[in-house]
């Protein structure tokens, strides 16, 4: 009996309890779809880097399928046209694949599930707890991250699970090997696409260099090697699994002690699974201007301003600077996001969607729940309970980047830019 799995956002062989699933299947065709691109709020397509570094994430488990004796057909299309026809011309019996936080991926399960005549499983695996645990919070899934936290203290993240021996390809499947383009990384941040690379940084920055024990201190750091784990690119693609990630980390607090930068690394990790949760449960209303809170905020768009923040033409140079940053190299630190969609957000009073797209299309690590749950709580339409975020540029600039050092090296410098007038026709458009 032939089974499929459709890697979605697992893009790993540890840890990935859907695909070991299939382990006992006569043959397994192992597929991946390359994602659509939709234009949404005036911004098109992927960012060189994010679309560099997913390449060499899928042609790195490809590699790996093979080394085991199994292969990852690569085919662009949608779910629904796609897997219907391999279905057909492979004679699957059944399919699996790995849950995701989205709508639009939860739409397309669902309606496989109903189109195919084949059982479809969507497996769990890319949290650090079950549906089930969540399900059994007293009181259900809390609107606000702090009561998530303490309800699920006494939970432990559940155990990373080994890797298994894989059924073969089905006869007769030809598929092409996959190369990744020739871009090279930027110089400011190096990562490299793919589950090894993945495990090679957690292993260096946790274990080898010990930079957990400074992670307090070093955290709000708008750049440096060692300022944060800089993880996220491999968690949010699934190429490191973020159990194997929690199992590191108590590892590294039985072996040196729990200390309050590694208490909170594991915070920081709540906020993933928070927001992943947040964005199962919001649907569409992670999409929504008035957010998941429903409230109108009065704003308007003015497309000169939308230009001059996503190409780092502001009037606030440290912006300009994380901007420029961002497109470089397709990475932002968290201090420098949560500045930068302030001042979308509070200063040019721009329509929030249209910046997290901006960062959909350039953050190596763009992630559905995290990205649009966190530009809901600066805007003030999510999961603050304090109602948003305005953060004091001067004094942001103050403390992270007293010398200008971060700013002269990212050329935020910029020449005053005229004011636009935004009259009455144009305000408000909730
Ligand atoms: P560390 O500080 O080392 O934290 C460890 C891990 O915890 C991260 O890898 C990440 O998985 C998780 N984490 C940390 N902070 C957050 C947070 N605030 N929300 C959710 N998870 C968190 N993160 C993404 O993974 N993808 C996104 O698309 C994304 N968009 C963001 C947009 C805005 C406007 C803001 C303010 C934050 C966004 N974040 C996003 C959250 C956060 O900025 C990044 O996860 C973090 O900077 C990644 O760096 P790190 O791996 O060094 O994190």
């Amino acid at each position: 009996m032939t089974e499929l799995y459709w890697f979605r956002s697992d893009l790993r062989l540890d840890d990935n309890p859907g695909l070991y699933f299939h382990a006992g299947a006569a043959s397994l065709l192992c597929v991946y779809l390359w994602p659509p691109q939709v234009p949404w709020c005036n911004v098109n397509g992927i960012g060189v880097h994010r679309l560099r570094f997913l390449h060499e994430t899928v042609a790195q488990l490809q590699q790996a399928l093979r080394e085991r004796g199994q292969d990852l057909l690569v085919v662009r299309g949608s779910p629904s046209q796609v897997l219907p026809r391999l279905v057909e011309q492979f004679g699957v019996a059944r399919m699996g694949v790995a849950s995701a936080p989205g709508v639009y991926e939860h739409r397309d399960t669902d309606h496989l599930a109903r189109a195919l005549d084949i059982p479809v499983t969507v497996h769990e695996g890319n949290t650090l707890f079950a549906a089930a645990d969540i399900a059994a919070l007293p009181g259900g899934l809390p609107a606000h991250y702090t009561p998530f936290r303490q309800l699920t203290a006494t939970l432990e993240p559940l155990p990373a699970g080994p890797e298994a021996r894989l059924p073969a390809p089905p006869p007769g499947l030809k598929v092409a090997a996959m190369t990744a383009p020739a871009i090279p990384p930027h110089p400011a941040f190096v990562a490299r696409g793919g589950a090894a690379a993945g495990q090679r940084r957690l292993h260096q920055w946790m274990h080898r260099e010990r930079a957990i024990d400074t992670y307090r201190d070093s955290r709000n750091q708008l750049e440096g090697l060692f300022s944060s784990s800089a993880l996220s690119p491999w968690l949010a693609n699934g190429s490191l699994s973020v159990r194997r990630v929690a199992h590191e980390l108590r590892l590294h607090e039985r072996l040196h002690g729990e200390n309050p930068s590694t208490a909170h690394f594991y915070r920081e990790l709540l906020w993933r699974e928070f927001f992943h949760w947040r964005a199962l449960r919001d649907g569409h209303r992670l999409f929504s201007a008035h957010g998941v809170v429903g409230k109108r905020r009065l704003t308007t768009f003015e497309p000169r301003n939308f230009a001059r923040w996503c190409a780092g033409r502001t009037n606030y140079p440290l912006v300009n600077a994380l901007m420029h940053q961002l497109v470089a190299t397709g990475w932002m630190s968290n201090r420098g996001r949560q500045i930068a969609a302030s001042c979308l957000v509070n200063e040019l009073r721009l329509d929030w969607r249209c910046g997290a797209a901006f960062f959909e299309k350039h953050l190596l690590d763009y992630d559905v729940a995290s990205n649009y749950g966190n530009w809901q709580y600066i805007a003030g339409v999510g999961a603050d309970p304090r109602g948003g975020r305005h953060f004091n540029l001067h004094k942001q600039v103050a403390l992270y980047d007293p010398d200008g050092a971060f700013t002269r090296r990212w050329e935020g410098a910029c020449a005053p830019q005229p004011e636009f007038v935004v009259d009455a026709a144009d305000w408000p458009i909730a």
